[in-house]
Parts: C-alpha cells; sequence; structure tokens
C-alpha cells in the first residue's frame, strides 16, 4: 500500500460568507478620514493645504482632530511634526476624504450589483430573437446530428 502524504480539510467558503465578507469591504476601515486613525494627516490631503508637501523631506502635518496623535507624543518625536494644521483644518480634510470615500463606495457598490444581477444580462442575450436563416440552419444540424 503507498503511503500518501494526509491532508487537513480545507474547507470552502460558503457564497454567504463571501458575501458578507464582501459587504465589510464598504463599511469605512477608519474613525478619522483625516489620518486613518495614524495620528498624522494623509500626503494626499497635506497636499491640498501644502501643494508641494514631500513627505520625505518635511515635517509631518500631526492630526488634530482625533485622540490618534497621541502615540505620537514624546519628546523625541514631536520636533518632527508640523502642528499648523488646526483642528479646523483636520475637520475639513475629514469632511472632504469621507465624502470620496462615500461617492467609491457607491460606485463600486453599483458595479458590483451589476456583476452580480446575472438576470438582466440574460436577458440583454436573448433580446434577439434567431433569424428565420439561422432557425433553419439550426435545424438542418440536429437533423444531421439524427441522421449520424
Ligand atoms: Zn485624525
Amino acid at each position: 500500500m503507498v503511503n500518501f502524504p494526509q491532508l487537513p480539510r480545507l474547507k470552502r467558503q460558503s457564497v454567504k460568507e463571501r458575501e458578507s465578507g464582501d459587504k465589510q469591504i464598504w463599511q469605512p476601515t477608519c474613525q478619522c478620514f483625516c489620518c486613518h486613525d495614524f495620528g498624522y494627516v494623509q500626503a494626499s490631503l497635506v497636499r491640498l493645504i501644502v501643494p508641494d508637501y514631500d513627505p520625505d523631506k518635511d515635517l509631518i502635518p500631526i492630526c488634530q482632530r482625533c485622540e490618534a496623535n497621541e502615540r505620537w507624543e514624546h519628546p523625541d518625536v514631536i520636533p518632527s511634526f508640523d502642528r499648523r494644521f488646526t483642528r479646523e483644518i483636520c475637520e475639513q480634510l475629514h469632511e472632504y476624504d469621507r465624502a470620496n470615500w462615500r461617492e467609491w463606495a457607491r460606485k463600486k457598490q453599483e458595479d458590483n450589483n451589476k456583476v452580480i444581477d446575472f438576470s438582466t444580462v440574460v436577458k440583454s442575450l436573448r433580446k434577439r430573437q434567431r433569424s428565420q436563416l439561422e432557425v433553419e440552419q439550426a435545424q438542418r444540424n440536429h437533423l444531421e446530428e439524427r441522421a449520424k
């Protein structure tokens, strides 16, 4: 008898499990859109205020909208941050990015629905009736198959 290697079962995800997983994508993963809960403002948002901002060379603006910046409150770290982004600016950036996210999620959801709705795909495929010529050809093929 051959000794094959033995492996444990690998269970497939049910459609339901996959769908609930998909839905979670449409929930924001962060509380603060200004800093994505990292405590410092996202570079793409900083550039709305400092157009030539370079995150490799410039002081990084700290988010003053949420509590996430507390982790950077260390005397050695504080000097590397730009503190000019006030709570009001961070709030504006948060609202701006959240609106963008909502629009992105809405589009994604629409695309998702399009893919899932196979009934509309089938309907559009059947919209065109077979022409008389195609019907005759199909009948001929059928008869030829039977005659074999
Ligand atoms: Zn924040």
